[in-house]
């Protein structure tokens, strides 16, 4: 048996180690005892204290304390929530780091149920807190992703039953979280397919379905269906399921586009097909030709005896034009713009056929070639045919022009002998005759240009002349012929090198244009602008215009404006045509800005000498 003196040290020591700080008070507030904890605490030693009464000196004591301790003064049971301690703030004892602390007060008494003592007993609960802090952080941030996601999520039991589902999985099934929570998962397919759907799903529970990925047709409670790809994991707890996570994409655009892409691509195939357009391409990287059937058909090669190399394609091409081709794809491959040509291939019988290509590069992120693609069809009958229309144009042109030779002498000498007789009218109509006839011989000409033009026989006699003496003569002549008014300013030193009757012609033909589409009351007026080594020249009129559509045509072979107006003034839609032909000849360049109604302007270069 231990003694009473035994008793009293046992429970010292047990007082003074146990690591709850205590402090123990007589009634009127003053401390009679403290443990090791209590001065680890508050970093000061008892003997230091001296006399000291909480109630009186309150000088470790936090404010928000001092009434439950008061309370605790009349004997009641107190128990101090947690309070944070800042010794900066509160508690101003060096070494005293903040922390939290919660703390209870209780009273001793007598047998006589007086209060002999109080006790005050803190402890220090800062871990805790923290880590209550933490968890509920991270319990924030878990949700904040939950809810912020942008897929759709849900999470459900053993017997799909949904426990939960984000923001995104609300709004893609229009219910609300009152609506889906406690409901079956299956709620969100079709009335017809929510037996098997939820069959499919204790399936999947348990492991009997291990498909990662499930696509389906859902429908939200507006009644708005969706395709949805579904991901699955699942929540374990000892290795025992015990909810599944679904995250639910909505695919209903993709497959919308897939759909659209295999008929666009169906589509694009039946025309391809139908207009004997053949495709091919061209991986640069690995120097790999694919040709479809109908590029092979063109060719004339049979697709299993035929090794597609780009050697072996270069065979097939007219000797003549293989380096049009070839400076073609080249050009594409280092400029990056796509090319449209039309070159001679020979087929298996050594006949000569015509074939049009275009062709576009296509580069990679770090614009680099990749491929080339390209669209190739035949026109070896196009080719015929223009090739006809061409050879009876030109021996129309030929025919025509030794008979309109003579009329035009005859009826010069017909004019000369009716001028000196009295046959006013028959003089008359001899003039008219005489103009009728400038206008064949002009006529014929033009076919004739156009004619030389496409068999690569027009040729360009060179020679030095002043460009601006040439514009001043041609511009008296026309004006002798018209009443619009002619403006032109000449300019020194304006030498070019060049055939003078061809400029002479297009400088003609421009002028004529001008008069012929602008009112007779107004003014054409040309002006010459110089650089270092080019020449300017424009004709401006101030007559009907040309639409913007039509502006990019009216160089075309016989391309005519079709306005119900345009179609009163004379022409064959030659003129620009050989116009055009001619300064690119000289390695010049023409083009025309004009606006509807206000008029147009013709401008050509030419290099100087
Ligand atoms: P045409 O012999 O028919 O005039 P062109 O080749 O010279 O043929 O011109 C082609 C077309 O361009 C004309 O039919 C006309 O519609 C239009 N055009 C040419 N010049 C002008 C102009 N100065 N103003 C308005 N339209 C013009």
């Amino acid at each position: 048996m231990n003694s009473p003196d035994k008793n009293i040290q046992l429970f010292k020591t047990i007082f003074e180690q146990t690591p709850i700080s205590t402090q123990i008070f007589i009634p009127n507030g003053t401390t009679v005892l403290v443990n090791k904890a209590w001065e680890d605490l508050w970093n000061v030693k008892f003997e230091q204290l001296g006399n000291y009464n909480i109630l009186k000196d309150q000088q470790l004591v936090h404010s928000g304390t001092m009434p439950y301790i008061k309370k605790g003064f009349k004997g009641e049971h107190i128990s101090i929530p947690p309070i944070y301690y800042d010794p900066a703030k509160t508690v101003p004892i060096d070494g005293v780091t903040p922390r939290w602390l919660s703390a209870r007060m209780y009273p001793i008494k007598d047998e006589k149920s007086k209060i002999t003592h109080l006790v005050l007993q803190h402890e220090d609960i800062t871990e805790r807190k923290k880590s209550e802090e933490n968890l509920k952080q991270s319990q924030e941030r878990l949700r904040a992703t939950w809810e912020s996601a942008s897929d759709a999520m849900a999470l459900s039991d053993d017997q799909g039953i949904v426990l939960d589902a984000n923001s995104a999985y609300l709004k893609l099934y229009g219910y609300n979280k009152n609506e889906i929570i406690g409901q079956p998962f299956s709620i969100i397919f079709p009335q017809e397919h929510r037996k098997s759907a939820d069959k499919q799903y204790q399936q999947t529970f348990h492991g009997k379905l291990n498909e990662a990925v499930v696509e389906a047709k859902v429908v939200s409670k507006q009644g708005e269906e969706h395709m949805v790809e579904s991901r699955y994991s699942f929540l374990t707890n000892k290795d025992i399921r015990i909810a599944m996570l679904s995250v639910i994409r909505d695919i209903s655009e993709q497959k919308k586009s897939e759909v659209a892409l295999r008929e666009s691509e169906e589509r694009l195939r039946l025309a391809l097909e139908a207009g004997n357009i053949g495709v091919w391409d061209w991986d640069i990287k690995q120097n790999l030709l694919t040709w479809t059937d109908n590029v092979y058909k063109i060719h004339d090669v049979d697709k299993n005896n035929f090794k597609l190399t780009f050697n072996n394609f270069k065979r097939l091409i007219h000797p003549e034009d293989q380096k049009l081709v070839l400076s073609s794809i080249d050009r594409t491959l280092k400029k990056g713009k796509p090319f449209n040509i039309e070159f001679r291939i020979i087929d298996r019988n050594q006949n000569i056929r015509w074939v049009s290509t275009s062709a576009v590069l296509i580069k990679d992120k770090t614009n680099t070639p990749v491929r080339m693609l390209g669209a190739t069809s035949e026109i070896t009958q196009q080719k015929q045919i223009e090739q006809d229309k061409s050879d009876f144009l030109s021996m129309a042109a030929h025919e025509l022009k030794t008979p309109i030779t003579s009329m035009k002498m005859f009826v010069e000498i017909l004019q000369k002998e009716l001028q000196s007789t009295s046959h006013k009218k028959a003089s008359y109509y001899a003039s008219r005759i005489k103009d009728q006839t400038n206008r064949l011989t002009e006529l014929t000409s033009e076919l004739l240009d156009v004619s030389r033009i496409e068999t690569g026989k027009l040729q360009l006699n060179l020679e030095a002349f002043d460009i601006s003496k040439l514009i001043k003569d041609t511009v008296e002549s026309v004006q002798g012929t018209t009443k619009h008014l002619l403006k032109f300013k000449e300019m020194p030193n304006t030498s070019v090198l060049a055939d003078k009757y061809r400029i002479y012609q297009v400088i003609v033909n421009l002028l004529t244009n001008a008069i012929k589409y602008s009112p007779v009351d107004k003014t054409v007026e040309i002006s010459l602008k110089k650089n270092k080594r080019n020449i300017e020249v424009c004709i401006k009129d101030q007559g009907i215009g040309i639409s913007k559509q039509d502006l990019s045509k009216i160089f075309e072979k016989l391309y005519q404006v079709s306005d119900s107006k345009e179609k009163t003034y004379p022409g064959l839609g030659l003129g620009l045509y050989i116009t055009k032909d001619i300064i690119q000849r000289h390695k010049g360049k023409i083009w025309v800005e004009s606006k509807k109604g206000v008029g147009s302007s013709f401008y050509f270069t030419l290099p100087l000498t």
